[in-house]
């Protein structure tokens, strides 16, 4: 038996009200709208759930990959045997005086509207951001001048043997969009607590319309993409490097370089992951020959490996 089925007749059984889908697109459940079908998709309900999916998934063979929105993900072209799990569902948010816990499927748009309807500053950089608390502790997201770290008391994670404990932010390693996740990919992300402060509603409001603006005005939002495709490299901007090597506009397949932020690979229509990944390797190569860096990808590379 393959590791799909034992899956599907164990959550028939164990799990029966938790939706599984089969050969599910990826497309759907990504910003860049690519990616061929996932064999297995679970949309777990609970915290335990989850947990227990991964850990049947794992014995298995099936290699559980975590979903939080999707905006940071290039998935392949070609049928990923893995389970995917997505957080969709995890959606509780607790406020408590200052302090805010998440579910991980919270995405940090709602996450920053709530903070702002109980006055509480301190999450308007991360309103803009189209991810989800899980995978902002991930990446340790960030935007002009703020990042999760800054407000971050710690998170819920489910370690590789499926315990579950709390780690403090100093346990999580979190630096420049990397975390103690990045080198422990078969840990979860449960949920996470916030530390805010009091602030003025009115005054949240107005930060937050003015950084949307910003947003809006220098990000190709109406194009499918991943957001930023690079890292910074230290001391330099990688869409500058990208302008000054004369890269706004090149294309590969439907993959192409924002005329609008030259930082995001944008899909036109009908890119693939083959297509990105070309597009990526040619902007890595001539930005090296031009500036002598070697751009790093932001943007996670699914792969059949864990
Ligand atoms: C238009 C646009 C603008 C963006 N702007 C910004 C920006 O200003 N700043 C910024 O930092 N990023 C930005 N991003 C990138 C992205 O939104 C962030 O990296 C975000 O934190 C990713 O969250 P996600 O839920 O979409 O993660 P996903 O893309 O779903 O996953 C990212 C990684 O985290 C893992 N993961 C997700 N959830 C969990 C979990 N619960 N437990 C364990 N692992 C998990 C995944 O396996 C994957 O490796 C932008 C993206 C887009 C499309």
């Amino acid at each position: 038996m393959r590791w799909y089925e034992k899956f599907d007749e164990w959550a028939a059984e164990q799990l029966p009200e938790m939706t599984v889908l089969k050969d599910e697109p990826l497309s759907r459940h990504c910003s860049f709208r690519i990616g061929g079908n996932a064999r297995r998709m679970a949309f777990p309900r609970t915290a335990e759930e989850l947990t227990r999916a991964v850990m049947f998934a794992r014995e298995q063979g099936g290699a559980p990959l975590l979903l939080g929105n999707g905006t940071n993900v290039l998935f392949p072209d070609e049928e990923l045997e893995r389970l995917v799990v997505a957080t969709d569902e995890l959606t509780d948010i607790k406020c408590q005086g200052e302090v805010l816990t998440a579910q991980c499927g919270v995405t940090l748009a709602r996450l920053a509207v709530c903070a702002r309807s109980h006055a509480l500053t301190g999450l308007e950089f991360a309103h803009g951001i189209p991810g989800s608390v899980g995978g902002a502790v991930v990446m340790n997201a960030g935007a002009y001048g703020g990042e999760i770290k800054d407000v971050l008391v710690g998170a819920e994670l489910m370690t590789e043997d499926g315990t579950v404990r709390f780690f403090p932010v100093e346990e999580l390693a979190l630096g420049y969009r990397r975390s103690l996740l990045s080198d422990r990919p078969e840990c979860a992300v449960l949920s996470a607590t916030f530390r805010l402060s009091q602030g003025d509603e009115a005054e949240i409001r107005g930060r937050m319309e003015e950084l949307m603006a910003r947003r809006m005005a220098s990000q190709p939002l109406e194009y499918p993409s991943a957001g930023s495709t690079f890292k910074r490299p230290e001391g330099a901007f990688a869409g500058t490097l990208i302008d000054r090597a004369g890269l706004k506009g090149l294309r590969f397949g439907g993959a192409v370089v924002s005329e609008k932020h030259a930082g995001f690979v944008i899909n036109t229509g009908g890119a693939t992951s083959a297509d990105v990944k070309e597009l990526i390797r040619q902007i890595q190569q001539r930005v090296q020959q031009e500036s002598g860096i070697l751009l790093e990808t932001e943007v996670r590379m699914i792969t059949e490996e864990e």
